[in-house]
Formats: structure tokens, sequence, C-alpha cells
């Protein structure tokens, strides 16, 4: 017996999620002083100040468990959305969020999943993980979401039809009366998961977001994070908006303290915080304005976004985009490439600070000027 036999047959093929080089690996390696990183979509401008504060206040309290169920935060998350207490679920990162909802809903060998292909990988492996067949029609041309394609690879036995709307890596994003129009068409037993994790930047929010729709539909879950335009993406807080029944079921099988008490505190505070937001968003809405606009002057082809990333192919095929990634690279600024999504001739830059913008560009710059 080998002792990996003990593994189940189907884990085996597991391989680890690929995050890229760290910001200290790639200044070992290229003997850099400064690192711009611009891969996971994170806050352009750190972490909000009131954040700051109120961690260092909380970090006397570290010894003790949080409030089982986080109740604090989850009232101050209705509050915030307009919604009823008993539907919101938080979550270590909406990840935790997505693997719940797989592991409460399907059945294994049973039931399915429905996502676009390609789709945000933990979607894919919180399914497999479960035995749970994934079926993925294609996107549409350009990316654009073909609705009736998702609804027509359900059936009877669909659980959950997970769509990220903005979605990644393309940002492209439908009005959320489409989303709704999907939800109605679905058949009886599917739940709809609406991943909004960028949907503060589909600008205007509200005619993008399920939630301010809440009550339209009694078969959606709406999933939002606080890793972006909240700035909280290593401290693990995600939520998902769900019917009442289906929390409490969430809720019965959750480990008790997933949310830890750092981050409840820190996602209240985030949530108090309107001008950091403000101040975020407003910094991301001009750099992707900036950035969509230079790259495409420099011979780009550069996919409308309503998210904090652009997703674009560099000019030439001389200097494809596996050259552009790794010459950036070079110059110590990280962006990502998308080979994992089954896209290696396309880029994936995340709307940095001005600084941090200028720098990529000007290498953009240089790299289609002088080759890679
Ligand atoms: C970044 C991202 C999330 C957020 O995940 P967390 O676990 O909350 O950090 C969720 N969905 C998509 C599609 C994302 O890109």
């Amino acid at each position: 017996m080998q002792p990996t036999d003990r593994i189940r047959e189907d884990v085996r093929e597991f391989t680890p999620y690929a995050p890229g080089l760290s910001m200290e690996e790639i200044k070992e390696r290229y003997g850099l002083a400064r690192v711009v990183k611009l891969a996971s979509n994170e806050n352009p401008l750190g972490a909000s100040p009131l954040v700051k504060r109120v961690l260092a206040r909380k970090a006397d309290m570290v010894f003790r468990y949080p409030r089982a169920g986080n109740p604090a935060l989850v009232a101050a998350l209705a509050e915030a959305h307009g919604v009823p207490r008993g539907c919101v679920v938080a979550g270590n990162g909406s990840d935790e969020i997505i693997d719940l909802l797989v592991r409460v809903t399907c059945r294994p060998g049973v039931d399915n999943v429905v996502a676009f292909a390609p789709c945000f990988s933990i979607y894919v492996q919180q399914t497999k993980l479960c035995g749970v067949e994934l079926r993925q029609p294609p996107l549409g041309p350009d990316f654009a979401f073909d609705l009736p394609a998702l609804a027509g690879a359900c059936d009877a036995k669909t659980a959950l039809v997970f769509l990220t709307n903005p979605d990644n890596p393309s940002g492209y994003a439908v009005p959320a009366d489409q989303v709704v129009a999907l939800a109605k068409s679905l058949p009886p037993r599917a739940l709809l998961v609406v991943d909004e994790a960028y949907v503060e930047f589909a600008d205007p929010e509200a005619d993008h977001s399920m939630l301010p729709r809440w009550g339209q539909c009694d078969n959606v879950v709406v999933l939002r994070t606080f890793s972006k335009l909240y700035g909280l993406a290593g401290l693990r807080l995600g939520l998902g908006v769900m019917p009442e029944w289906l929390a409490d079921y969430l809720l019965r099988v959750r480990l008790p303290f997933s949310v830890n008490l750092l981050a409840e505190a820190a996602g209240i505070a985030a949530l108090e915080d309107t001008p950091f937001r403000q101040a975020s968003l407003e910094t991301v809405l001009r750099g992707r304005r900036l950035l969509a606009e230079k790259l495409t002057g420099l011979g780009c082809r550069v996919y409308p976004s309503k998210a904090n990333f652009l997703m674009f192919a560099p000019p030439s095929p001389q200097c494809g985009a596996a050259d552009v990634f790794k010459a950036l690279l070079g110059r110590g600024i990280i962006i990502r490439a998308l080979k994992s999504y089954g896209l290696p001739e396309l880029l994936r830059v995340s709307i940095g600070n001005d600084e941090e913008n200028d720098l990529f560009l000007a290498a953009m710059k240089d790299l289609v000027e002088n080759g890679c």
C-alpha cells in the first residue's frame, strides 16, 4: 500500500491554487528594491485609516472567542444593504460562502452546478471536491454572457448556477434586470448565486446589483466581499445574502468561529468609513479610464470593464502575453497572466493608485516600442 492510497481518488488529482509569486520572491529573484503588485484586484489605497485604528484597539481582545454568528457585524451588514438580518451570512471571505453553498445544497453524484467557462476557480474546486458535476457553457463573443445558454444547461438536478457580475477576468457586466429575468427562467430547484465581488465598481452600482432588488426573486443568493473595494483581502471577510431558510442551514454547518474577532471589528469599521470607500472608488474609476485609454493608444486590445481591473491583449504577436508578463516581472511589476483561465493570449491588470498606474504604463510603453 502507498501512504497516499488513503487519500480519496478524486482528491489525488487536485493541484494547489497557484497564487503567483509574492512581492518578496520577486524582489529577491530580480534584485529589485521596489515591486508594484497589480495582480489580485486589491484596494489601490491600502487599508482604511479607521480600520487600522480599530484593529489596534481590538488587539487586546484577541484572547477571546468572537461571539457566535457575529451578530454585530451581521446587523451592520443588514442595515448597510437594506436586507433582513436573517438573510445575511458572514464568511471567511466569500470563498467560505461558496464552499458552504455547494456542500449544503448539492447531493454528490446526483446534482449538478452550472457556471460559464471560464469562471472563478473556487466554483470549480469546491464543486469537484464535493463530487458534483459542473456544467460549463461557454461565454459568448467578447466574453458577453450568453444567459439563455446558462439557463439551457440547467435541468431538474441543477442545485446552483454561479454568475459573476461584473465578471472576472473580463470585467464584463450586465444590468441587474437581466439577472432577475435569468433567475425567473431557472428550473424550480436551482438557486442562482450572483457573485458581486466587483459590483461597487460597476458605475452605477445600483443598476448592476441585485441587493436593491432584494425580494423580487426567492431563488437568488448574492455574494459580496470586503477583499476588493473595502481593502480587507488579508483579513478574509465576505458575505452572502440569501433566503432566510437557506441562511439558517449554512449557519448550522459552518465552523463556529470562521469569521475572527479582528475581521468582524474591521468589517464594521470599513462599513462606517464612507470617505475611504469613496476615495478608493474614485481612484479606481479614474485609473480605469486612464489605463484603458493609454493601453489602447499603445495598440493593445482592451476589453470594456466594469470592475477594478482591465483585461487586455498586447499588440504584437512577437511580444505576446507571456513575454509581456515576464518582462514586466523583471521590472518589478506583477500583473496576472490568464493561462490558468485558459486564456494564454490575454493579461489582466488591477487598477493601481496613480503612481502605480504610471509605472505600469511607462513599462508597457517601453516594451511595446522597444520589444520584450
Ligand atoms: C476576489 C473575488 C472574490 C472574493 O473572494 P474572498 O474570498 O472574499 O476574498 C469572490 N469572487 C470573485 C469572482 C473574485 O474575483
